[in-house]
């Protein structure tokens, strides 16, 4: 999940209190210097100016359009009656989202109906708001189609989800989920929720799995769970949510502040090991969190946990997002680590496919961000080629399904 970069969300997790739990997890300051260097930092602007140097020249070509509704100009979209982006190929696999999430109302709760239906989703990045849409380059990491205005709306939208409501979360529900996954070809999608470490009113986990009991959608949506690593109750919330069915667990370094090396954590990754759950982290830097928050997320601090847990199943979501060159290479040593593909662009979708062979990648959406369909047609551009048909259906469905049987 990425989020913005602006001061206020800064004070505001701060004032929250996510900075006390961080602290409590401390327990590498004593080698705090090499954890995060210049050499890092260089490391993402190199990248920011190669992706914009190439964009464009890789082996797909320019891959921009108007909006999710440009989308329709591909061979595999249409648009509908309304106007709306439908995928019109029944040959495409039934597609299973490893990463998707629900809108978030926390802290003082502001109202949010998460089974109201509305006549539109307001992604958080709005790329059809406007006709013809924004620009929408499909050859970028997908952070990068972000305006510095979206970012700025995104950060108000973030308090917003804390304090007085937000008029994009009220579209983030599970009716209009479902309706954009009928008309994507997605099947079931696990959601995501996230522990904030906030001092109250932090109860995504609960509140998303009884929303889609009380949608009776638990066929199709999947609820997953999170803890903050360093809450003492973390180890006995996890034993309760498993045994209500929770099956994927997403912990976030940049946002909860923790190494995932860190050695105050390990009873964690044990006790999911012994509850049969797959870790989710968000990795690599996304390049729009707050700067302090980067050196959490360097790939390097995730090989000791595939290294040591080898029974237990990783996700690395975003496939290392900004740092995806590191984090492809750290996959390919661990067969515990799989790559959640959102967010990479088509030139590092088909660097993917050619080391990895297409093995232990996995199709994600990361919505509400954005729509499902940018994220299925980068798939589906890449695996547009003679020979590429069960690469296809393995990267959209099937190596989902050999992670998680029960989705079978
Ligand atoms: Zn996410």
């Amino acid at each position: 999940m990425p989020y913005n970069k602006g001061l206020p969300r800064r004070r505001f997790l701060s004032a929250a209190g996510a900075t006390v739990g961080a602290a409590a997890l401390g327990g590498c300051s004593e080698r705090a210097g090499e954890r995060y260097t210049q050499a890092d930092i260089d490391l993402l602007a190199r990248q920011r100016e190669q992706e914009a140097a190439s964009k464009g020249k890789g082996p797909y070509g320019k891959q921009v359009y108007a909006g999710y509704r440009g989308l329709a100009e591909l061979p595999w979209f249409e648009l509908d009656d309304n106007g709306e982006l439908l995928c019109v190929d029944d040959t495409i696999p039934y597609a299973i989202d490893v990463h998707a999430h629900l809108g978030m109302s926390v802290l003082f709760k502001p109202q949010l109906d998460l089974l109201a239906r509305t006549p539109r989703t307001k992604h958080l990045l709005d790329c059809d708001a406007t006709n013809p849409g924004c620009d929408l380059d499909l050859d970028i990491y997908i952070n990068g189609n972000f305006t510095e205005d979206a970012l700025d709306d995104l950060a108000a939208h973030t308090l917003g989800q804390g304090l007085w409501g937000s008029k994009f979360a009220r579209t983030h529900t599970i009716p209009n989920l479902l309706r954009e996954m009928d008309a994507m070809r997605v099947q079931q999608a696990l959601l995501l929720p996230i522990k904030l470490g906030l001092p109250f009113g932090d109860t995504l986990t609960e509140d998303w799995r009884r929303a889609v009991m009380a949608a009776d959608a638990g066929a199709r949506l999947r609820a997953g769970l999170s803890v903050f690593p360093s809450d003492l109750d973390a180890i006995t919330k996890m034993r309760q949510y498993a045994k209500s069915g929770a099956r994927i667990m997403k912990l976030h370094p940049t946002v909860q502040q923790f190494y995932p090396d860190d050695t105050a954590i390990m009873d964690i990754y044990d006790e999911a090991e012994r509850l049969g759950l797959v870790i989710f982290y968000h990795g690599g830097r996304a390049g729009i969190e707050p700067e302090s928050r980067h050196r959490y997320a360097m790939p390097r601090h995730y090989e000791l946990p595939l290294r040591d847990f080898p029974k237990l199943q990783f996700i690395l979501g975003h496939a290392g997002a900004r740092d995806a060159d590191a984090m492809l290479q750290l996959a390919t040593r661990y067969d515990n680590a799989w790559l959640g593909l959102h967010g990479q662009g088509v030139t590092h979708l088909e660097k993917m496919i050619q080391v990895t062979g297409g093995e232990r990648l996995l199709f994600g959406t990361d919505w509400p961000f954005y729509h499902l369909g940018a994220s299925l047609a980068k798939v589906l551009i890449v695996t547009n080629k003679a020979g590429r048909e069960q690469l296809r259906a393995d990267i959209l469905r099937e190596n989902a399904v050999r992670l998680f049987p029960e989705l079978g």
